[in-house]
């Protein structure tokens, strides 16, 4: 190799780094979870760009065994589908829920962040993070692409006091990420308030008559009609809301089926 050449090869194999050393520089990057300053641009793995690898592994995937109606997980050795206690005595309208990860720890924080600190730029990190839901073997000979998302609503007036619904920015990450069209189908016709110290029997009550299909979507001539719907949360907790939201899409929209994903477990 001439000498110029070396040198021209040389520069070439130098400038990723100095490129990613400017961008360090510029835009630091912190963990956002614990706001530790994540040394290398270069993400570590699969959530590197967004956490350090400490708050990393305290992020728990929901796997077998759990519960194949509500996703609850199980600890010990259970083969085969099986139904938890709770499912056992109840009846939901959708198909069956599944959840990415354990709403605990780091991801109970973050979801915190998100829905209740106004932290939108977490919609993309967490929009990954509910993605891992679809890996669930149930979706494998499915073409999601037919499928419909459709995001839990939120109250007018608690849209307005958030600036934006958690679960439509959730909606529209999978939708970008997979090509699965996404429909606000759905209204909260009534303010239910803060449901998190309520049983589950009390949110039953509590939900009754709060959600409503929108015109465009209602009955056989819907744009729903026949569908599958992809119910999309944030976290699942008792299966109350998604519930009542699966009631009136199933009754009112003519929906086929209604599954629900959500980042996390409760
Ligand atoms: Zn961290
Ligand atoms: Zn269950």
């Amino acid at each position: 190799m001439s000498g110029g050449k070396r040198i021209l090869a040389g520069a070439v194999n130098w400038l990723p780094a100095a490129r990613r050393a400017l961008i360090n520089v510029c835009f630091p990057r912190v963990c956002r979870v614990c706001d530790v300053f994540l040394p290398e641009w270069e993400p570590h793995s699969q959530y590197g760009e967004w956490f350090c690898a400490s708050c990393e592994k305290q992020l728990h995937r929901v796997e077998p065994p759990f519960c194949a109606r509500c996703g609850e997980a199980y600890d010990g050795a259970i083969q085969g589908e099986f139904k938890c206690d709770n499912c056992a005595g109840r009846d939901y309208d959708f198909d069956f829920a599944i959840a990415g990860y354990h709403a605990e720890g780091a991801v109970r924080e973050l979801i915190h962040k998100f829905k209740y600190g106004g932290d939108l730029g977490l919609r993309e990190c967490l929009g990954a993070m509910l993605l891992t839901a679809l890996d669930d073997p149930r979706f494998a000979s499915e073409r999601l692409q037919d499928w419909v998302l459709v995001p839990v609503p939120l109250h007018g007036a608690r849209r307005r006091e958030r600036e934006f619904n958690q679960s439509e920015e959730l909606c529209l990450q999978v939708s970008r990420a997979r090509n699965i069209p996404f429909l606000e189908a759905l209204r909260r016709i009534r303010s239910t308030g803060h449901q998190a110290s309520l049983t589950r029997k009390q949110r039953l009550e509590n939900l009754k008559s709060a959600f409503e299909v929108k015109k465009a979507f209602r009955g056989e001539s819907g744009l729903l009609a026949g569908r599958k719907v992809l119910l999309v949360d944030d976290v699942f907790t008792t299966g109350a809301t998604t519930h009542a939201c699966a009631r009136v899409l199933t009754r009112h929209a003519g929906v086929e089926k209604v599954v629900v994903i959500t980042v996390a477990r409760g």
